[in-house]
């Protein structure tokens, strides 16, 4: 609270100063995010009313399994069901072409920067899961019990992530001269990277799953940004610079990309 503020709670008046210029302040009307169940849909439809949104739009998000309507603000529900019922077997079909869900499992190869340790589970062994090279091969080993065996090869593919790309990226603003302010590893849905104004540089985990040549050209992307907050010509010159190539990997985050969604 400023002083003028303590001095009306008190009770008091502040002296009269000149009136301040009046300033129409912009209303910001926030995003919500609301359930709405639609016949001839399982699940509930998530539906986004966004101040942004200037008419009504269907997604089906490979990320989360999520059939989503962003809408204007004061569209009513009745609308929504409508517009959503008409597009039915556009929805079905959008959710029967997903990859199927991939849950780390025993025996199962886990693609990880290019090599594919197989997952082995150790039931008798406490503790979290190691990379072992032995004489079948690379092994992802994971002790405690079989129903906690896919967080922990998660939890296990997230340390990783977070190790290498910070590593990779000191090493790839090294080569430009530049320097992360920080790196840090999420579960993004949308992108696979970003990088703030104060040069903080953000990461999906799930690139670890991705190829070496792919996670080197989203590294490059993220710490060209360090110099260039844009996609300009100077931008794509210096991404390329550092990533060798840029066209292949952006292919193969398109063609590919969503199936990295679909494991754990
Ligand atoms: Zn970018």
């Amino acid at each position: 609270m400023g002083l003028m503020g303590l001095l009306r709670g008190m009770g008091l008046t502040a002296p009269k100063k000149p009136a301040p210029r009046t300033r129409t302040k912009a209303r910001v009307v926030p995003t919500t995010v609301t359930q709405l169940r639609v016949a001839g849909i399982d699940q509930p439809v998530e539906v986004r009313r966004s101040p942004r949104a200037r008419r009504l739009s269907l997604k089906v998000d490979g990320a989360t399994d999520t059939v989503r309507v962003t809408v204007p603000p004061r569209v009513g529900d009745a609308e929504i069901a409508g517009f959503v019922g008409r597009h039915l077997d556009w929805v079905h079909a959008r959710l029967a072409a997903l990859p199927p869900r991939q849950p780390f499992i025993d025996g199962m190869a886990v693609p990880l920067l290019g090599r594919s340790p197989v997952i082995r589970h150790e039931p008798g062994r406490r503790g979290g899961a190691r990379l072992v090279d032995g004489p079948a091969g690379l092994e992802l080993r994971v002790g405690g019990e079989a129903e906690f065996l896919n967080r922990r090869v998660t939890d296990f593919l997230k340390a990783e992530a977070r190790r290498h790309l910070s590593a990779l990226t000191a090493e790839t603003a090294a080569r430009a001269g530049l320097r992360a302010s920080g790196v840090s590893v999420r579960d993004t849905r949308s992108r696979w990277g970003s990088c703030s104004a104060t040069g903080r540089i953000s990461y999906s985990w799930r690139l670890i799953l991705a190829p070496p040549q792919i996670v080197a050209y989203v590294v490059a992307h993220e710490v060209a940004h360090l110099k260039e907050m844009n996609h300009g010509p100077r931008f794509w010159a210096l991404c390329a610079d550092l990533a060798g190539d840029v066209d292949k990997p952006r292919a193969w985050l398109k063609a590919h990309g969503a199936k990295l969604h679909r494991f754990g």
